[in-house]
């Protein structure tokens, strides 16, 4: 039998953990491709490994057991989750370098100065969204919305809320807007990058939460074109 390769250790890696960055933190990723001095194909885009000059990071909002719940029994974090690395993957597969930061406290404000001391310590980051789905006392409120605060999350909130419009034109347009209660103001503010909370629908609506719920992949999509968009600006 012969001596395994590093690269017969990331395919069991890659196979066995399902490696891919939308499940793995960006910094411990960073630490083990730098040592091995491989990546995984799902990192390499146009033939360049983009963990080096990740452009946009996307953050699961909460953490298991925190968050709002859906009229069927989703909670945002676990609905959020594949809509992440699916966008991940997206904007790796058009060449732009994306990376998740897992949050490693339970507490919110731990949490957010752990994204921003990751963030934003990569110069290359340029936008950040936190994934979220909306929930409210009436059964009726409904609609998507994008949080944004200052000038550059203004604008990617504005491409982000125009291509969900587009690819969701059956649901109520809430618009941009800045952080309402202070929620979420904590993490738009401490980012040096473009930062957008991104709340798709309302989970407390029967009605808009049935339509909505498996529509991750086109949703996936249209956060994907909105961020693609504002990066080309
Ligand atoms: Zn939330």
């Amino acid at each position: 039998m012969s001596t395994p390769t590093q690269q017969d250790f990331i395919d069991v890696i890659r196979e066995e953990l399902g490696l891919v960055p939308g499940d793995v933190d960006w910094a411990m990723l960073k630490l083990v491709t730098d040592r091995l001095g491989v990546f995984p194909s799902s990192l390499v885009a146009n033939g360049e490994p983009v963990i080096d000059s990740p452009e946009v990071a996307v953050l699961i909002g909460h953490t298991p057991g925190t968050g709002a719940w859906s009229v069927d029994g989703q909670e945002e974090w676990h609905w959020n989750k594949p809509v992440a690395r699916m966008v991940i993957e997206k904007l790796i597969k058009r060449g732009v370098g994306a990376i998740t930061v897992q949050r490693t406290k339970e507490a919110y404000s731990p949490a957010v100065k752990h994204y921003a001391k990751v963030l934003n310590a990569i110069p290359t980051v340029r936008a950040v969204v936190e994934l979220h789905f909306n929930s409210a006392g009436s059964p009726t409120a409904g609609g998507h919305e994008y949080i944004y605060a200052g000038q550059d999350g203004r604008e990617l909130a504005s491409c982000m809320s125009a291509s969900h419009s587009s690819t969701f034109p059956w649901q109520r347009d809430r618009g941009i807007k800045r952080p309402f209660y202070g929620r979420g103001s904590s993490l738009l503010k401490s980012l040096k990058a473009a930062a957008v909370i991104a709340e798709p629908a309302f989970g407390s609506n029967p009605t808009e939460w049935d339509r909505f719920k498996g529509e991750q992949e086109a949703y996936a999509t249209a956060l994907t074109e909105g961020i693609a968009k504002y990066l080309d600006k």
